[in-house]
């Protein structure tokens, strides 16, 4: 039997696991487009659920557990002008909730292995997609900006520019326990994230006005903000401080031929629930079956309806997912006028074991119920 022949473009996060999983299914050959030089100066971590994670290595299977950091618990505080109510607490006594790696880490893995496997790996700045005409089927791992998804479709996303800043870095600190927490603040919110024993990493998402008064003392103000949040008294040292403009990007069309999208450049989310990976993993989970399926009963991709059924079984739990991203973040918003409600509503959700239950489900499957 010929083998069908995939190429996948971008070494994103997306790209590299799309290409990892994909070369695991018979029957296929995949090559993987990359701009030359390697591309890990992200010093960002990555939170993904339980399901995500096992989802990896089952795919992966060479990964090392080592690289990916446990959480068992999860703190959910919000700031009033008097007090930061803790007000939701979820355990997983039995597995754990989610998992933590550091993304420069496990892209340098992914590449590692890609390198030494049957893919077939270019160093190039991808220009021109007539340059890919004898692939059966194409999928674009190109982030959240390129002028490439011009030619393949017209139709805008529906998108919203923030106007905030996504604040990241690490810290290395002496506590025993510190469990991964997110601080609804009045300058917007912001999650700890441990990945080893004496390090985790941080997301503050921030008005762009706010970040840019305060670049230059940025380091201080961590420093201060977050010794004062963990209510410390050791010293801690804050480093690999990096900022990212957050913007909401949906796309209303996945594919054209057999030129699909994915990744950031499908849907671009807040980061305030670290969900943003977690919906492209679930993609590529789905995108797997669908060529397992057409290839197993012969069909080639490049005619078939595979991009069809894609769209299909992921446009609803993406729009939903990110919208809900989207309403979470307004909620959280302050709001003069609103903000005597939020904190009713923040201090009677702490005993609401319907909605702790539903939030775990949520995060850790998503829509697949
Ligand atoms: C601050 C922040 C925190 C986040 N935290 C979380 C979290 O905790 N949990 C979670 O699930 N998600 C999170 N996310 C989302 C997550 O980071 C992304 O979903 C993930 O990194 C996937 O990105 P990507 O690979 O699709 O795109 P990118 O990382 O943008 O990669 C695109 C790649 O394509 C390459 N490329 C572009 N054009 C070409 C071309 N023409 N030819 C060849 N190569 C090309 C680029 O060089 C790049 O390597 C977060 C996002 C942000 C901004």
């Amino acid at each position: 039997m010929i083998k069908q022949r995939i190429c996948i473009v971008g070494d994103g996060l997306s790209g590299l696991m799309t290409a990892g999983v994909l070369s695991k299914v018979s029957g296929i050959e995949v090559t993987l487009i990359a701009k030359k030089g390697i591309n890990i100066a992200d010093k960002r971590t990555t939170a993904i659920s339980d399901t995500n994670y096992k989802f990896i290595n089952q795919n992966i299977t060479t990964f090392r557990q080592k690289l990916f950091w446990p959480s068992k618990k999860i703190e959910l505080f919000y700031e009033t002008s008097k007090e930061k109510i803790n007000f939701l607490n979820l355990n997983e006594t039995n597995s754990n909730l989610m998992y933590v790696f550091e993304n420069d880490k496990v892209k340098s893995k992914l590449l590692k292995e890609i390198s030494k496997s049957k893919i077939k790996l270019i160093r190039k700045d991808l220009k021109n997609l007539g340059e890919l005409k004898n692939y059966d089927l194409i999928i674009l791992c190109i982030g959240g900006q390129s002028k490439i998804y011009n030619n393949i479709t017209k139709i805008r996303p529906i998108s919203k520019d923030y106007k905030e800043i996504a604040i990241t870095g690490y810290v290395k600190h002496n506590y025993k326990t510190l469990n991964t927490s997110q601080f609804f603040l009045k300058e917007g919110p912001l999650a700890i994230l441990p990945f080893s024993k004496n390090y985790f990493s941080f997301v503050w998402s921030v008005k762009k006005h706010f970040f840019e008064n305060n670049s230059k003392k940025i380091t201080n103000l961590l420093k201060n903000r977050i010794t004062e949040l963990i209510k410390s008294k050791q010293n801690i040292t804050v480093s690999n401080i990096q900022s990212y403009p957050i913007t909401l990007s949906l796309r209303r069309q996945y594919h054209l031929k057999n030129i699909l999208i994915l990744g950031e450049g499908l849907h671009t989310i807040h980061p305030v629930a670290g969900q943003g990976f977690n919906l492209v993993l679930r993609d590529i989970k789905k995108l797997k079956e669908i060529i397992k399926y057409y290839v197993s009963l012969g069909i080639s991709l490049k005619n078939s309806y595979a991009l069809d059924d894609f769209y299909n079984s992921r446009k609803p739990e993406n729009t939903i997912m990110s919208l809900g991203v989207d309403f979470t973040h307004n909620f959280f918003k302050q709001n003069k006028y609103l903000d005597p409600f939020k904190e009713i509503i923040v201090k009677n959700i702490k005993n609401n074991e319907t909605l702790k239950k539903f939030s775990k489900i949520i995060s850790n499957r998503g829509l697949s119920l």
